[in-house]
């Protein structure tokens, strides 16, 4: 449950709701997530841990409550960002559409949501689940790392889904450099993570012995 505040002008509310599977959150994520607030003049960003994505049933990832945990520790010192448990709360697959409703509220006047993600995966957003009330209830702000052609991106949305292209905004963060597959890697090699992840964040990895076995 979140009590947003904004001196009373609901109609003035943006926020932005940070989806991501978070195995672990990293420097790269914070990065991107305060980058969109102030370009976007967000709120508040409220990081949204997915619970069992629909798309990776058949893959280990953590369980929630670390991933939860882990993201809590992360934006701790931040007064803008926030975590919801509003996917991990649930055992059964959990969709975008069914957070954003959530977040959106039922009021006319409810708050302007910006569903900020990868770049990867909001080219896959076509096979989501209602994707066609998701384009009409959010804005996407689609995060890319160096190295991802964004070109190759804005010429498949352009040709492919026209009617996206305004509903999407490209967002480039050197700092995604750092991936969550790289430091799960490192971990099970046993190498150090400081620098790419809060320090919480490593204590707690390192407490829990999580991605010892890569
Ligand atoms: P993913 O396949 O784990 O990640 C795809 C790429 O995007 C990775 O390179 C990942 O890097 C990066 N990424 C993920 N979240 C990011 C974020 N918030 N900011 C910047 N980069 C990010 O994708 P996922 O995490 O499973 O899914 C992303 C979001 O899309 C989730 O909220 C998920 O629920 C939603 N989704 C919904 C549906 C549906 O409703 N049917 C289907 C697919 C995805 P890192 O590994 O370093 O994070």
């Amino acid at each position: 449950m979140f009590f947003l505040r904004n001196n009373g002008n609901a109609a003035a509310m943006n926020i932005g709701l940070m989806g991501g599977t978070f195995d672990p959150i990293h420097m790269g994520h914070l990065v991107t997530a305060e980058e969109a607030r102030q370009q976007f003049d967000l709120n508040y960003v409220i990081f949204v841990p997915t619970g069992t994505p629909p798309h990776k049933e058949k893959e280990t990832i953590s369980l929630p409550e670390h991933r939860y945990l882990m993201t809590s520790l992360a934006v701790m010192s931040n007064p803008y960002f926030f975590v919801s448990t509003v996917e991990i709360n649930t055992e059964a697959p959990t969709y975008t559409i069914d957070t954003v409703r959530h977040f959106s509220g039922s009021e006319k006047e409810g708050p302007e949501v910006y569903f900020i993600t990868g770049a990867d995966a909001i080219l896959e957003i076509f096979t989501w689940k209602d994707y066609e009330e998701l384009l009409r209830l959010c804005t996407f702000i689609a995060v890319s790392r160096p190295g991802y052609s964004l070109d190759r991106f804005r010429e498949t949305l352009n040709r492919a889904y026209p009617e996206m292209v305004n509903k999407v905004h490209l967002l480039e963060i050197p700092a995604l450099a750092v991936s969550s597959t790289y430091i799960r890697e490192r971990v099970a090699l046993g190498k150090t993570i400081k620098y790419l992840t809060p320090e919480p964040v490593e204590q707690y990895i390192k407490k829990h012995g999580l991605y010892l076995s890569g």
